[in-house]
């Protein structure tokens, strides 16, 4: 959770920096605890829709219904062609081959063809890294939990205070205190498993370790005795992508005056200045649209991949209520918001942009993903759980890059990781391993 304090004016906006969304209102415990909390939620496939093309000019209306059509006919076929040729598809073949091979089968006149290209590109703001990165093979584990998604238009914050809410009770939580080395050797009647921090060593029953991925792949030493060689095989095989946030908040919603617009594309703008070797394909989502009182003049950008670190980079280390983080964001992104319909010359009065990939304790990244090369990352994912070491050592592993294939990479996925690893404390305690990896067997208890 973020405030977003705006520069002019004493008034602050609840964001959040990292999840907005739910993806998959089907059999979804973040989904029945934001129903539970009575967090609103907003659907923002409602319409208003917009993109521009290379040159700036609006895609017209029946074009980018065409090229949208085509997209999510195509994302859709891409899971099924994963799901049923997996381990037949080379390793190397990425998503956007999938998509040339398939847009070269249409009748679309080169410009739509072009433009599907480059709209397909926007994949890489669910993932954090470039579609022509995205393993096709492993393309299915992507895929999400049934149902439409939604965004929190409440934030997050409801549910992190439900999900909390007995830690906060019950355990006792030393913050500011980041760990250093997991000591776990196999049980016996006088070994238990031992965590050093800056400050202190403490002993516990059972250690489970949270930590993102992109720390798992720096800190594979903190571990002794050493994870098991092919553990650590899979913290290299699997990825982190790199998606961040930026805010933008005006004075007042322009883009929602005269035509409502709930979110706009920008494909491969050749008139945003910015790095020739860079794909610079961005996409916002207006705040303005969300039910009351939760909508704010706010688009959200959301930067993946090179463009994304690109942007990060250049706003390392300058104080967001500062006129230069300002001005350099502004430079990045006015080609983009001032194309929306009813620009008006408004100047931004707020900015924040996430710095995920500048945080060590998010691993310098956002959340795991699958990129093209990788041979079994199934496997890797089922061997990143470190079930067997629960039991033989104490140290266990939840988080989204644990989660059932399903939820990989999301809020869900973190949830249902942590109830497979409690089970399994529980289970071990009574003397009993359980396997509970999969979210139905989750659910049917
Ligand atoms: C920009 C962005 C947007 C996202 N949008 C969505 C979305 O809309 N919907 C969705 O479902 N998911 C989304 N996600 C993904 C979602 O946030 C993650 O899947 C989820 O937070 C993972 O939870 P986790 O518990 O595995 O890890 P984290 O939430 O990363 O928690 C790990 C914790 O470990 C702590 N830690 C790290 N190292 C140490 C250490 N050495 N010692 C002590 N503590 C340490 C960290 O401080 C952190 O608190 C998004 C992520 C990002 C970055």
């Amino acid at each position: 959770m973020y405030i977003l304090a705006r520069i002019s004016e004493v008034q602050s906006i609840e964001t959040n920096r990292g999840p907005n969304w739910i993806h998959g209102a089907g059999e979804n415990p973040i989904m029945n605890i934001a129903e539970a909390t009575e967090a609103a939620m907003f659907d923002p496939d409602e319409g208003g829709h917009i993109a521009f093309a290379p040159d700036g000019q609006r895609v017209p209306e029946d074009v980018n219904a065409q090229v949208q059509d085509f997209v999510w006919t195509t994302i859709s076929e891409a899971f099924k062609y994963s799901n049923e040729h997996g381990g037949k598809i080379t390793a190397e073949k990425s998503l956007l081959d999938f998509f040339r091979d398939r847009v070269q089968q249409t009748d679309f006149s080169d410009e739509v063809r072009r433009l599907c290209l480059d709209a397909c590109k926007l994949w890489g703001t669910y993932v954090g890294d470039q579609v022509d990165r995205q393993s096709l093979r492993f393309f299915r584990l992507e895929e999400c939990v049934d149902g439409s998604n939604f965004v929190v238009a409440s934030t997050y914050k409801r549910i992190l205070e439900h999900v909390s809410k007995t830690a906060l009770a019950k355990a006792e939580i030393r913050l500011n205190e980041p760990v250093k080395t997991i000591n776990a050797p196999n049980r016996t009647p006088t070994t238990k498993p031992t965590i050093t921090t800056t400050k202190a060593t403490y002993t516990f029953d059972e250690v489970v370790v949270t930590c993102p991925l992109g720390w798992l792949k720096q800190n594979t030493s903190a571990f002794n005795p050493p994870l098991p060689p092919r553990l650590q095989k899979a913290i290299t095989n699997i990825s982190y992508g790199r998606l961040e946030k930026v805010y933008i908040t005006f004075p007042h919603a322009f883009w929602h005056q005269t035509e409502p617009t709930i979110s706009a594309q920008f494909l491969e703008p050749q008139y945003a200045p910015h790095p020739k070797h860079i794909e610079w394909n961005q996409e916002c989502l207006s705040f303005a649209a969300l039910p009351s009182p939760h909508a704010h003049p706010t688009l959200l950008f959301y930067t993946y991949g090179e463009s994304g670190a690109h942007i990060i980079n250049s706003i390392q280390g300058l104080d967001p209520l500062s006129a230069e983080y300002k001005d350099v964001l502004t430079q990045a992104l006015h080609p983009f918001y001032s194309r929306l319909p009813g620009y008006d010359g408004s100047e931004p009065t707020a900015f924040l942009a996430t710095q995920w990939q500048k945080d060590e304790f998010a691993g310098n990244g956002s959340y795991c993903n699958f990129q093209a090369g990788v041979e079994e990352a199934d496997v890797d994912i089922e061997v990143l759980r470190g079930d067997g070491m629960g039991l033989e050592r104490g140290l266990w592993f939840a988080g989204e890059h644990t989660a059932p294939f399903v939820a990989l990479g999301t809020t869900t996925g973190a949830y249902w990781s942590g109830e497979r690893v409690a089970r399994g404390i529980c289970g071990g305690l009574e003397g009993e391993a359980r396997d509970d990896s999969s979210p139905s067997a989750v659910l049917r208890d």
